[in-house]
């Protein structure tokens, strides 16, 4: 039986999943949810940010500054 902090309730079911860093191709831990990245995750190597992704809301777009 694996307890995960008390986090009980809710329906998050986030799973640690390995991804390749698209800049130095170093294997880096993030947090998915059916296959979406939910929680930034920064490269220990070249400290590439994987970010955490919206749900994707189809003709909507984001502008980054
Ligand atoms: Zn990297």
């Amino acid at each position: 039986m694996a307890v995960m902090d008390g986090c009980e309730g809710g329906n998050k079911t986030w799973v640690l999943e390995e991804r390749e860093c698209p800049q130095c191709k170093a294997e880096m831990d993030v947090y998915t949810s059916r296959g979406r990245v939910v929680e930034d995750a920064v490269c220990s190597k070249c400290g590439y940010v994987i970010k955490a992704q919206e749900q994707v809301i189809p003709g909507m777009e984001k502008k980054e500054s």
